[in-house]
């Protein structure tokens, strides 16, 4: 199979992964809006705000894979190309690790 094939089915299948989380969340949410728990619904909005950056993230590397233009794979801040293996696992890295590490200073 082609290797930008087999990214593709790795972001359509975790894309939908967390889709149907982000799905079951909001059918949860909305059984613990009733009983105005509100550190529970912080905590569910927290979820929710992560699912849903995980979501742009799948994207934006779909974004970048269709685009064809060699940014697919690289990190988007200073160009490193990612090992294929963390590619295989992760088609979604948009960071390699250092970039990742400074921005956490
Ligand atoms: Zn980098």
């Amino acid at each position: 199979m082609d290797k930008n094939e087999q990214y593709k089915k790795t972001l359509a299948a975790k894309g939908w992964e967390i889709a149907q989380r982000l799905a079951d969340l909001k059918a949860g949410k909305d059984f613990r809006l009733s009983d105005l728990d509100g550190l529970d619904l912080d905590t569910t909005n927290l979820q929710e705000k992560r699912l849903r950056d995980y979501l742009d993230l799948i994207e934006r590397a779909r974004t970048r894979l269709r685009a064809d233009d060699g940014s697919f794979g690289r990190c988007i801040q200073c160009g490193t190309s990612f090992a294929p293996g963390a590619l295989r696992e992760m088609p979604w890295l948009e960071q390699c690790q250092s970039c990742a590490s400074l921005n956490d200073l």
